[in-house]
């Protein structure tokens, strides 16, 4: 094999080509992006960098130098528009080039509100790119009205942020909760209580029907008619997987690229991995958006397109940080049917189905988050009244 060709250089794509290298390959690396920027890490986009408290190159995965000495031809500001599995070339304004493999590790884009509904006004922001942070910097002044419309960690990071910088936060949730695509009622209503002892006005059942303004923003109005007046939005509504191009070359998609457990696409030769791909998990199929997924499935695929043969699996683990509070997540709470909650020094809820433990979201509480992922990844699960029991010492969980 001559080229291994990735198109995307995020987080997923720059695991992918430093696999290659330190497992030997000696061919050619090519990591295509549409972005200016070396891959960089996206989590403190919507916390460190938006407050001020970490400077853009500290966000870059790895020196420009790296990509160098490694011989990997870093590709930046261009935008693979087609692939073509049989031919085995992809295309840019530039040109075309033809590939040994394909990797697409082209991540996912924010959804965005209609235009007809204010969506394209000046000031209203989504949360992706270092380009989109610091479009929305400047905006973030003390005492600006913010608007964050949708109550996921992206809304939630960013009013945490806001309020940090002295901006007054209105947060829409149209669910009757907040993290409700994600976590249970518990978690939800601890996170809701914190962000409004810091004053965020929550409101929820909220639905939107427009942003108001003429070229800028200046307010929304919601379906019973109140009008909350704002000068800059976020909008933390979710994203969809980036499957355009295997999608116009035909390849399976289903809820991102359709992938087999090493990694393959329906079409021979071509992988992807991370945000933009669904992969076998139980008897159906799973997508994760986190960091520690994009980085290790791009690992095994890196390895299985040498070989290796092994087959993903996902060990899924999470963090998001809002005011003095960091929550890490341990497994995956699907299914689950109670919720066992651990107040003792610091706060843990443990996600069960049946006896079974499923997850465990843990609230400045790494001793927790650490024995809960040591039991969930041996396929553990402790006696729920021992957990729930603040007296019982919680390392003899394990
Ligand atoms: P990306 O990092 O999105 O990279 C994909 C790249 O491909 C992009 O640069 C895109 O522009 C490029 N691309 C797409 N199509 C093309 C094309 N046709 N041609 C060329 N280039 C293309 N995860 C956590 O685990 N913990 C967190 O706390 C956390 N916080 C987050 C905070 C924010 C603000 C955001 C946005 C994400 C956060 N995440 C977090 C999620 C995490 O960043 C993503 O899961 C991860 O970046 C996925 O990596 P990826 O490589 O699949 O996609």
């Amino acid at each position: 094999m001559d080229h291994i060709a990735v198109v995307g250089a995020g987080q997923a794509g720059a695991s992918l080509v430093e696999t290659l290298r330190k497992e030997g390959f000696d061919g050619r690396v090519t990591l295509w992006g549409d972005e200016a920027e070396p891959p960089y890490q996206r989590p403190p986009l919507s916390k460190a960098y938006l407050l001020g408290e970490m400077t853009r190159d500290r966000l870059q995965l790895r020196p420009a130098s790296y990509y160098e000495d490694q011989r990997i031809e870093l590709r930046l500001n261009t935008r693979i528009t087609a692939i073509d599995p049989a031919a085995h070339v992809l295309t840019h304004a530039g040109g075309q080039e033809t590939w040994d493999a394909l990797v697409l590790a082209t991540g996912a884009s924010p959804r965005r509100l209609p235009a007809d509904i204010g969506g394209d006004l000046a000031n209203v922001f989504s949360v992706r790119t270092l380009a989109d942070i610091d479009a929305m910097e400047p905006a973030f002044a003390p005492n600006a009205r913010l608007l964050v419309v949708g109550g996921g960690y992206i809304g939630l990071e960013a009013a945490a942020v806001a309020r940090k910088r002295g901006m007054a936060v209105t947060l829409l949730e149209s669910a009757p909760r907040l993290l409700a695509r994600v976590s249970s009622a518990e978690t939800a209503a601890w996170f809701a209580e914190r962000h409004r002892a810091e004053g965020v006005d929550i409101r929820l059942n909220a639905a939107l029907e427009r942003l108001n303004g003429e070229t800028t923003v200046t307010g929304a109005t919601l379906a019973d008619g109140s009008q909350i007046a704002a000068d800059v939005v976020v909008v933390g509504i979710g994203v969809t997987p980036g499957t355009a191009l295997a999608q116009a070359a035909g390849l399976e998609c289903d809820n991102g690229i359709a992938v087999d457990a090493l990694g393959q696409t329906s079409a021979a030769g071509i992988w992807a991995a991370g945000d933009c791909c669904s992969f076998p998990h139980g008897a159906g199929r799973m997508r994760l958006e986190s960091v520690p997924n994009a980085i290790e499935q791009a690992q095994a695929v890196a390895r299985n397109i040498l070989g290796a043969a092994t087959p993903y699996v996902a060990k899924p683990w999470f963090w998001s940080d809002q005011y003095d509070v960091k929550l890490q997540i341990a497994g995956l709470n699907t299914g689950f049917d109670d919720v066992v909650v651990r107040a003792a020094e610091a706060r843990s809820h443990w996600y069960y189905k049946g006896d079974t433990l499923l997850a465990v979201d843990a609230m400045n509480d790494p001793r927790a988050y650490m024995i809960g992922k040591r039991l969930i990844e041996a396929g553990r699960s402790p006696d729920k009244s021992a957990v729930a029991d603040p007296d019982t010492p919680i390392k003899s969980l394990l």
